[in-house]
């Protein structure tokens, strides 16, 4: 019932619009510029992570209603071609544990992943897979830093585009970079659909 009726309710101020009213939509902010992190060459999100923008996020990751991807993905293929992120790229994503994905039915990273891929016109094979170990949502600042493991499922392709929901520290993006290089990229950059303020 409530994926039935969350679709026509703006997650900004309730009124009617999906998925995002025109009024919340023009006040959604771009994310404070930050420096991409380690092993990543270069990284952007529409979003910042606040208000209307973060629960929009939370609404493909915690509650399933996939109205969302859509609207996220065309905002997130419009950012990584406007930062120059999409030369050559194979997309792919930074899967969540096998359990979570059992639990939840879906990946929300793969879902956005996916959705980019089409719009870019690119491939998107999973590239990762993640070892078992607690969500970064939760985690202690020192354990969030040092991020998920990863392992490759195969050899990378040499320009990759990881796909994310949010980026926090970074952590994840760069664990995910790293494995990847190891596996052969040559280049890795990072789009999520919002991003928090970097940590002081
Ligand atoms: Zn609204």
């Amino acid at each position: 019932m409530l994926e039935l009726v969350f679709p026509l309710v703006c997650p900004g101020c309730g009124g009617r619009g999906a998925p995002l009213c025109p009024h919340c939509a023009g006040r959604l902010r771009p994310p404070v510029g930050a420096a991409p992190p380690e092993e990543v060459d270069s990284w952007c999100a529409p979003f910042a992570y606040e208000g209307a923008g973060r629960e929009l996020v939370a609404r493909v990751k915690y509650r399933n209603v996939r109205a969302v991807v859509p609207w996220l993905a065309s905002a997130m293929a419009a950012e990584a071609r406007e930062h120059g992120l999409v030369d050559g790229v194979t997309v792919t994503w930074a899967p969540t544990t096998p359990a979570r994905r059992r639990a939840r039915g879906f990946d929300p990273a793969e879902l956005l992943a996916r959705a980019v891929a089409r719009r870019l016109r690119v491939r998107c094979p999973g590239l990762l897979d993640r070892l078992p170990g607690p969500p970064q949502t939760g985690l202690a600042a020192a354990a969030r830093r040092r991020g998920p493991a990863f392992v490759a499922r195969r050899r990378a392709p040499a320009r990759v585009l990881v796909v994310d929901d949010i980026a926090t520290t970074g952590a994840t993006l760069t664990a995910a970079a790293t494995t990847l290089r190891a596996a052969g990229a040559a280049y890795v950059a990072g789009v999520t659909a919002a991003r928090t303020p970097p940590p002081r």
